[in-house]
């Protein structure tokens, strides 16, 4: 058990209340009240933690990443290109990915979340290269269970390479059919559908210029019969829009839409060069959106229509995007660039500091289809995050402590992270894995796929 004692700030999602208790026991939040007494509880070991400097609130849920390119954080020559010049680059960095270099980027990645307030995460990872491990997704697994996040693992994919017409080269696409049976084993083995899940696999083609119709729509045949959500990237920049109607003849949404691909268990991340139309098919359809500010600012991609798409109804979160395009995992700076973004496009009124934190927690746990994560109530996962606001930087904020922790800060690592009941991160410090190792074999392998 643990008990939270005299919270500055609790957060729940829906109320802010101060001065209250909460109590977890096993990996649920059991109670919040004022005033409970462990002496009364008759548990001994009970672990009580004084809050009374924290905001307290629910773990941050990030919906969409690339773990793998922790390792390709900075590199020079894509530093100033947009999308598919930086993809064809990388491409040819990635196809020497291997196992070492998937595990130490999945912890160096869930480290960095867990550490900046993010308690459950999914990763797209659709890099395959001919004649590697075909196990990636099973050791990034590995990774995420071993450092303690809750892990919504996507299996992507790319099939269709340069001489068919895609973007990616040949030697990183793979056969459809051998996509569609890892896939499947990959639920089979891994997908956890129960309340509490730390597991769920998704699939997630990659994007509509490096995987084929035929793909898409079996993909989706296979995610219905299993039951498992879809995601990829979509509307990201005007070039995949030219891409899918010179190939297609149609934008990527009526492509995806002929495909099967619109409804609540699909998401897509970015959504950025979307018509009214294609917004309001969005919504009918209850299809979800995850912004990446970061990654959007970063390649010059453009800006998600957010507060256009909360007033409309349409189902939003928010993701930190791989590293090669932000080059962070911060979720606590995801906040505060979403909520910068919005405004400096859409005016004073354009977006809240409290909608900013509801994309974060419950608009993105309900993308990934959890009702049991993103916000804090009585039997509840007990996914918490503790932030300290008595340091310099927060320092005069005291008007409005929930709003401190999206405007202020310079340090964006929090104080106490706790994932389904269990501590992860205290006083800032990761306690499943020693980060020094973590740094040194991240940086060995990012060398190794560069020289190689
Ligand atoms: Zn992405």
């Amino acid at each position: 058990m643990i008990l939270l004692k005299n919270i500055l700030v609790l957060f729940t999602g829906s109320e802010e209340l101060s001065g209250t208790d909460l109590l977890i026991d096993g990996t649920k939040i059991s109670r919040i009240d004022d005033g409970i007494d462990p002496e009364k509880l008759g548990k001994p070991d009970i672990e009580v933690i004084d809050c009374s400097r924290w905001v307290i609130l629910p773990g941050f849920v990030n919906t969409h990443h690339h773990f793998y390119q922790t390792l390709q954080r900075c590199v020079p020559e894509v530093q100033d290109s947009p999308l598919f010049d930086w993809l064809v680059t990388l491409y040819e960095i990635w196809k020497h990915l291997d196992e070492d270099s998937i595990y130490w980027s999945t912890l160096v990645a869930c480290g960095e979340l867990l550490k900046t307030g993010c308690t459950t995460s999914s990763d797209h990872l659709y890099v395959f290269p001919a004649g590697a491990s075909s196990r990636f997704i099973d050791v990034e697994i590995e990774a995420a269970s071993r450092i303690g996040i809750r892990f919504h693992p996507t299996r992507g994919s790319m099939s269709l390479g340069k001489d068919q017409g895609g973007l990616p080269p040949n030697e990183v696409v793979q056969l459809e059919d051998e996509i569609l049976k890892d896939s499947e084993r990959l639920i089979d083995e891994y997908h956890d559908p129960q309340t509490g899940s730390m597991l769920r696999i998704a699939l997630a083609p990659c994007s509509p210029f490096s995987i084929s119709e035929r793909l898409l729509k079996e993909t989706r045949e296979l995610a219905s019969r299993k039951g498992v959500l879809l995601h990829t990237h979509l509307a990201e920049t005007e070039d995949e829009n030219s891409y899918c109607l010179d190939t297609y003849g149609i934008r990527p949404v009526e492509l995806m839409e002929r495909c099967g691909w619109l409804g609540r268990d699909v998401w897509y991340a970015h959504g950025i060069h979307l018509n009214d139309a294609e917004l309001e098919k969005l919504k009918a359809t209850e299809t979800g959106i995850c912004h990446c500010p970061t990654s959007n600012m970063r390649l010059g991609a453009g800006r998600a229509r957010v507060p256009e798409m909360l007033k409309m109804g349409v189902r939003v979160g928010l993701g930190v995007d791989g590293s090669a395009s932000n080059d962070t995992s911060d979720m606590l700076a995801e906040l505060r660039n979403c909520f910068l973004l919005q405004r400096l496009a859409g005016g004073s009124s354009a977006i809240t500091t409290r909608e900013v934190i509801g994309l974060a927690t419950s608009g993105s746990a309900d993308l990934l289809g959890r009702d049991d994560i993103g916000t804090i109530k009585e039997g509840m996962c007990a996914d918490i995050v503790g932030i300290d606001i008595s340091d310099i930087s927060h320092a005069g904020s005291l008007h409005d402590y929930l709003a401190s922790i999206v405007l202020c800060g310079s340090n964006h690592n929090v104080h106490l992270t706790i994932v389904n009941g269990k501590v992860v991160v205290r006083d800032g410090r990761l306690l499943t894995v020693d980060e020094d190792e973590v740094v040194r074999k991240a940086n060995e392998a990012a060398k190794r796929i560069r020289d190689a």
